[in-house]
């Protein structure tokens, strides 16, 4: 019998209000494995409704921060107990190889939750000097307060980790939270809400809508009582949140997309370079926000790193990432797939030179072969926008200079690798960089107590660390007037 999803609201797994339902659709098989409830804007208001009850009067809003801590350190330990489960979801769900999620996002999840259990006692105010008032002396302090009900939108690349992202934070902070999976991806979610039962947070704290982005997700940004939106995913949808919420003054954090820069030098540690090249490019069939899709390569090293990258490329399995020895399964749906060939097509139209890979046309499954372009320029539309495939694209400079001038050169800001054995050079590149995380000689370092967000298209503010949890927060202002 196929599994079937439902919401998880105030505690209970309950029916989309009109019983509609929506199909789930294996990458690999193209088969339906699984239905969930497709939501609606009552089950939005049914969910939203719940979560401002636990904040305004409910047994959460009675809890202190070390409180908080100790739930988040529980579920912590929950997330760690269902590791393979939970791995288990997220890679069926979008064709991945289980060992990614093993080894990066579900440990990646549980450091997020005990990090933010650490900060749900430390989002203190200040006392502020100042010269009274009216002739009066004054003492005039501030407290740091939840923001509120949060809606948080998620998307199906990294689903559980970047669910954690917010989770952790706004938990952290003293919000409650509906969250609105990827249709693609709502099992770890809703899982997820399920253990934040078994750990002890109250029913109503953690609500789980899913169903499709133009209802539930469109629907969580006009509701009146959200007072926040926590966004990761394309900046189309982030364009389209902005206008909902500008004229509401809703609270947004948007985690946008990217097309980031490698930047190799010819001092480089070659292999080093070309294996966190590699793994820019492929983990998670590249598709990750921060993919490290535009190589900057300085031209004396240019020709042999473009031969070895390719023939990393031809080297990596493609198959069924649940059989043993395969590297890499197919990308997640089939708008993704037809979205990658039609890019490849692209960078052949514009005269970027094919070394490996190239369109895809699989008898079954949404499998691309790992494609690398060489002497491309940037003006390319395969070196400007974001493809969201394991599509790499090599562009050759002879400067430090002109290698930052082509770095900085995209509408995206999210992150950079620097690939040098130059310390000082490490430090002028990353200082000139237009975005909001460097990698020197590593690509793309995650840790719970880093901030990660982007500039210009990636988006508008930062998660992780604990300025994550603050953004959950605003800060009041209370004086009192201390006549003598
Ligand atoms: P997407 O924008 O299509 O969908 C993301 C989520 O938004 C989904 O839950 C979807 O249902 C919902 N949604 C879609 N339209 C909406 C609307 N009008 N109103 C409200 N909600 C809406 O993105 P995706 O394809 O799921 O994810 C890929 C994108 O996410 C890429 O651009 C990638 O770079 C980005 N991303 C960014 C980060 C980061 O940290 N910056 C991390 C992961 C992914």
């Amino acid at each position: 019998m196929t599994q079937h999803l439902k919401h998880f609201i105030e505690g209970v797994s309950v029916e989309a209000s009109d019983g509609a339902r929506m199909g789930l659709v294996s990458p690999i098989s193209e088969d339906r494995y699984a239905t969930a409830a497709r939501g609606t804007i009552e089950d939005v208001d049914r969910a939203v409704g719940a979560a401002r009850t636990q904040l305004d009067r409910g047994e959460w809003s009675r809890l202190d921060g070390s409180q908080r801590g100790r739930l988040l350190n529980r579920l912590a330990d929950l997330v760690e107990r269902d590791t393979n489960a939970l791995a288990d979801m997220d890679a069926n769900a979008i064709g991945r190889s289980p060992f990614e999620p093993r080894m990066m996002d579900v440990p990646n999840a549980i450091a997020n939750l005990r990090a933010a259990a650490g900060w749900a006692n430390q989002l203190e105010g200040r006392t502020i000097p100042t010269g009274g008032y009216m002739g009066v002396k004054t003492l005039s302090y501030t407290v740091r307060e939840p923001i509120g009900v949060v809606g948080a939108i998620l998307p199906w690349n990294s689903p559980l980790m970047i669910t954690t992202w917010k989770l952790a934070a706004l938990l952290a902070a003293g919000c409650t939270v509906v969250v609105k999976p990827a249709e693609e991806t709502p099992q770890s979610a809703l899982h997820l809400a399920r253990l934040c039962q078994e750990a002890g947070f109250p029913d109503g704290v953690v609500n789980v809508v899913t169903g499709y982005g133009d209802v539930v997700g469109r629907a969580l940004c006009e509701h009146p009582d959200v007072a926040k939106i926590s966004f990761t995913g394309s900046p189309e949808a982030g364009r389209a949140i902005q206008r909902i919420a500008a004229p509401l003054f809703k609270r947004v954090t948007l985690e946008l997309g990217g097309k980031s820069p490698q930047i190799v030098f010819d001092d480089a540690q070659f292999d080093a370079a070309l294996r966190g090249c590699s793994m820019g490019l492929f983990v998670n069939q590249g598709q990750v926000c921060a993919a490290g899709s535009r190589i900057l390569v300085q031209r004396g090293i240019a020709q042999r790193f473009a031969t070895a990258l390719a023939e990393a490329a031809n080297a990596v399995v493609v198959g069924d990432p649940r059989q043993p020895g395969v590297q890499m399964g197919p990308v997640a749906k089939k708008a993704q797939f037809e979205r990658v060939n039609r890019y490849i097509r692209q960078g052949l139209d514009e005269g970027a030179e094919l070394l490996a890979g190239g369109v895809s046309t699989p008898d079954k499954g949404w499998f691309v072969k790992p494609t690398i372009f060489a002497n491309a320029s940037n003006a390319m539309s395969i070196a400007r926008e974001e493809i969201f495939g394991p599509v790499g694209t090599i562009i050759g400079f002879d400067t430090e200079e002109e290698a930052i001038a082509l770095a900085n050169d995209s509408e995206y800001g999210l992150a950079a690798t620097v690939w040098t054995t130059d310390l000082a050079r490490a430090h002028r590149v990353a200082g000139a960089m237009k975005v909001g995380a460097v990698g020197v000689n590593c690509w793309s370092p995650l840790d719970a107590n880093l901030p990660w967000g982007g500039l210009k298209t990636s988006g508008i503010g930062r998660e992780g660390g604990i300025a994550g949890a603050v953004a959950y927060t605003e800060e009041k202002v209370i004086t009192i007037l201390l006549p003598s």
